[in-house]
């Protein structure tokens, strides 16, 4: 079985290349060329059909929701709402990132009820497992991680980060740095670190990174390349640590496509807006613009409780630089494990990132207009169908219903747009000539 990169290579257009384009404004002969030369990636799998979608160069932005337990609420019913939920409200990829509970028993809940292709981070379950069998996650296996990464591949899972970047050289230049804000905030990452640490080895995913891109290759899995060392405080923003472990993704990337994987790499984390291009940049200078997937990112450390804005706003400076993947941030970031209605605000506030970066990187604006249009022309109908979130837009106006039906209780007889129509009506029909 190739996968969707081996098959680029030759020249074939898959199922999955010409569904992707069907929410695109590319051909699905671009989606090929963008795979063959490492540019995009189908998050994808041999064993389990979800909804195709291309992330990459020229391509719409794509947002993912995560989901999954936590060791305090294990409850998979909730989980599989909030997938659900997070699929109605728009997520394009999913990931399921639980740690409490039976992972198994819970990842194939979720695939079975989400349409999305689904992500996940196995170093989770792996030390999950190490735990639950040693009490001790410092003497999980090889074996047993190597195990866990085919067991969740051969489950059906279309996308995994795996932390192969942070190496020994990765933490020397941490130790020798001598200070982090913000400490470790990467799950996975930490235990991976504490591991290479207790046992004074070299991380197996990178020291056996060949047997890792052959277990994705042999599912048609895309390898996302952790970001296990990524700033968890604004001040840690393009520290040393982070850099060294961007630069082995980016060589690892390439060498994994050599290998006909497709791949992808990670970002952080918390960056101030000015750090965002230059990280963006790097990474695609770097990788030869391997597609790439940001966490937020937050761009300040002070709004917890809206932390989603925060990340929103990272998000769309990050896209507009050529970030293809947005993880959403809920309200509930460094608070709680999300509910349902933070997931739904969480998806939201992604999508509208998404959208306001593809505006400068695509050129995407041409709805705005209509919209602007539709507004002057106190065209309600027209602005619930142009809007992102028609029906919010609709029961907002509804609760607060003008007197003049026209506009709206903002200003009510005194709404501008009524005010001058009849004057300037030509101008105002026609708008803009551009
Ligand atoms: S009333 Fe004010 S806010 Fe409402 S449509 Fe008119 S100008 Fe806009």
């Amino acid at each position: 079985m190739s996968t969707q990169l081996e098959q680029a290579r030759k020249g074939i257009i898959t199922k999955e290349m010409e569904e992707a384009a069907s929410t695109e404004e590319q051909s699905a002969e671009y989606i090929r060329d963008m795979i063959a030369i490492g540019k995009a990636v189908i998050p994808n799998n041999i064993n389990r059909k979800g909804r195709s979608v291309a992330i990459g160069a020229g391509l719409r932005t794509k947002v993912n929701a995560s989901i999954g337990t936590s060791s305090d609420i294990k409850d998979m019913k909730t989980e599989v709402e909030k997938a659900l939920a997070a699929e109605e409200a728009g997520a394009d990829t999913l990931m399921e990132l639980s740690v409490g509970g039976e992972l198994d028993e819970i990842r194939k809940e979720v695939l079975g009820a989400s349409a999305l292709s689904v992500g996940s981070v196995p170093l989770y379950q792996a030390f999950a497992e190490a735990i639950k069998k040693y009490k001790d996650p410092n003497k999980l296996t090889e074996e047993m991680l190597f195990d866990v990464i085919e067991r969740q591949c051969a489950g059906g899972i279309s996308f995994m980060a795996v932390h192969c970047g942070i190496t020994q050289i990765t933490l020397e230049r941490l130790n020798k740095q001598g200070y982090r804000y913000g400490g470790l905030v990467s799950r996975g990452g930490s235990y991976m670190v504490g591991w290479m640490l207790a046992n004074q080895k070299e991380n197996p995913l990178y020291e056996k990174f060949d047997r890792v891109v052959e277990i994705f290759k042999k599912y048609d899995c895309v390898l996302s390349l952790g970001n296990g060392l990524r700033a968890g405080a604004i001040h840690d923003s393009l520290d040393r640590a982070q850099v060294q472990e961007l630069v082995i993704n980016c060589e690892l990337a390439s060498i994994g496509q050599d290998m006909g994987c497709q791949m992808m790499c990670e970002g952080p984390g918390h960056l101030p807006l000015d750090d965002i291009e230059a990280n963006v940049k790097l990474q695609k200078r770097m990788s030869g613009d391997a597609p790439f997937y940001v966490l937020g990112p937050i761009t300040t450390d002070v709004a917890a409780g809206y932390d989603h804005i925060s990340a929103a706003i990272g998000a769309a400076q990050a896209a507009r630089y050529g970030a293809d993947l947005i993880c959403y941030v809920t309200p509930a970031e460094h608070l709680a494990l999300p509910n349902k209605d933070d997931v739904i605000e969480g998806v939201r506030a992604a999508r509208i990132a998404a959208r306001v970066g593809d505006m400068v990187k695509l050129g995407h604006t041409e709805r705005d207009r209509e919209m602007g249009k539709a507004r002057r022309d106190l065209d309600w109908e027209g602005q619930y169908r142009l809007g992102m979130f028609g029906d919010k837009a609709r029961e907002i106006r509804n609760s607060r219903f003008p007197d003049e039906a026209d506009t709206c209780t903002m200003c009510g007889s005194f709404c501008a747009l009524d005010n001058v129509s009849e004057h300037f009506s030509k101008c105002l029909q026609n708008g803009a000539k551009a």
